[in-house]
């Protein structure tokens, strides 16, 4: 029997190679970096991360389940730690030793009943045969560029290229876009730039790291509620601990809690409310070192750092293959698409708080499914049947997600808990 193939290393990869190597399908990674974990490893030429990141969500919200970070491991760890950590649950689940590192796959394509995998080692191309490949390549990668209008004869730098505040040193620096990294980045660029100002868009509800000395994130699980209500009571509870963004000069948002992913920033506030950040309005055009803004005012800028977010894309295989509709691939619960049962997504999910478990659960359902198709199991055919349908499930509880590119893959975590529950459980002993 051919092997499967799992394209990259981070955190979803690694869960893919070890819950397949577990139920003993044999299993070749492909990495394109000489390491493990992803982008979390700022040495990868992969990485999107820079040397002040930590965890925007907690350490208990976030690990594998059965691979507890240990306790002094801060509770919003640095990259570094989590470089580490993705190395100890490799070598805990000897994962490493199933992975060509330093190999970038160029290209996937299906032959007529395996998969063909070309891949680039030391500038030379080989090719591998395989039952099927399970795609483990991250989203955030590809960035998404302003589209900015004029000339603008200063610097332009995306999120993904920034990678120490050094970089701010001395400049008059704008910031676009007001997600998590942006406002990550302000609070770096605040500390050495000349001046730092930030161009917001659209409105967006902020929430501390802390809340009562605990991890914010840990606290919405405490009560279980629908998710409308849980919608209504966050939305109330943000209100009263973070006050209304305009108080800060900042869009109010026009849309519900949840409906776009949160900001979670103990220091953004805090910094515009003292003086160190200016908030603008969208940008018109630049000319020169100016930047126009659409309420008509105008500054001069020495750096735009792009804080735009990233395009989801998987540039080695055809889009047909992965279902794509619009933004993002049509996926049976984010994995699993139509046009072949030899062909699966790991990773590709979002939600608030929703950490790398899922991810795992992502890869046991997989590991199980491959399995009971070799062996003609019935369940693994009714789920086959069900992925065939293209009748998804509804994954968002109801919520109206913002048509945002980074939304497209975006549920609701409970009810995505609830749907890899209930698929694992049809699985059963795959
Ligand atoms: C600054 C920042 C902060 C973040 N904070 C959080 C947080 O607090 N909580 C959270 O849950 N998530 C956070 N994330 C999201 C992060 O994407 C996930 O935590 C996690 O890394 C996703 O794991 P992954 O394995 O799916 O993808 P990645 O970590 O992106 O790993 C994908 C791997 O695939 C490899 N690869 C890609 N293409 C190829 C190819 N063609 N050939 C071979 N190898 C390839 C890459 O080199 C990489 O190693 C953050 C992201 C960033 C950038």
């Amino acid at each position: 029997m051919r092997p499967y193939a799992v394209i990259g290393a981070g955190p979803s990869g690694l869960a893919a190679v070890r819950r397949l190597s577990e139920k003993g399908i044999e299993v070749v990674g492909f990495e394109a970096h000489s390491s493990v974990g992803g982008l979390w490893d700022i040495e990868s030429p992969t990485s999107t991360m820079y040397e002040t990141a930590h965890l925007i969500s907690s350490k208990t919200t976030t690990q594998f389940d059965d691979f507890p970070m240990s306790d002094d491991v801060a509770v919003y760890p640095k990259h570094s730690e989590l470089k580490r950590y993705f190395e100890d649950y490799a070598a805990h689940f000897d994962v490493s030793s199933k992975f060509h590192f330093n190999s970038w796959v160029e290209r996937v394509e299906p032959l007529e009943d395996h998969w063909r995998l070309t891949y680039r080692r030391e500038n030379e191309l080989h090719e591998l045969d395989v039952e099927g490949v399970i795609i483990a390549s991250g989203t955030l990668h590809h960035p998404k560029r302003l589209d900015l209008k004029g000339d603008f004869s200063g610097e332009r730098l995306h999120s993904s290229d920034y990678r120490y505040p050094e970089q701010f040193d001395g400049k008059r620096v704008l910031i676009v876009g007001c997600g998590n990294s942006g406002c990550d980045i302000a609070v770096d660029a605040v500390h050495r730039a000349r001046s730092v100002d930030m161009s917001v868009r659209r409105g967006y509800y902020f929430l501390p790291k802390f809340v009562m000395g605990k991890p914010t994130d840990t606290l919405g699980g405490l009560i279980k509620l629908p998710a409308k209500i849980k919608q209504w009571v966050d939305g109330m509870l943000v209100r009263l601990i973070s006050g209304k963004p305009s108080q800060f000069g900042l869009p109010d948002p026009d849309y519900k809690m949840y409906e776009s992913h949160p900001v979670i920033n103990s220091m953004f506030l805090h910094h515009i409310g003292h003086g160190d950040l200016t908030v603008r309005p969208s940008i018109d055009h630049a000319s020169g070192n100016t930047v126009y803004f659409s309420d008509g005012t105008e500054a001069d800028y020495d750096l735009i750092l792009e804080a735009t977010g990233y395009v989801l894309d998987y540039p080695f295989i055809d889009k047909a293959y992965l279902n794509w509709s619009s933004m993002a691939p049509d996926l049976y619960l984010n994995m699993f698409t139509p046009n072949s049962d030899r062909l699966f997504v790991v990773g590709m999910v979002e939600a608030a708080g929703l950490g790398w478990q899922p991810r795992d659960q992502q890869a046991r359902i997989i590991a199980s499914f491959i399995a009971g198709r070799r062996a003609g199991d019935e369940s693994a055919t009714d789920l086959w049947n069900e992925v065939k349908t293209g009748d998804y499930p509804s994954l968002n509880a109801g919520l109206n997600y913002l048509e945002l590119e980074r939304m497209s893959f975006y549920v609701n975590k409970q009810a995505y808990i609830s749907a890899l529950n209930a698929a694992e459980k049809a699985l059963g002993d795959c």
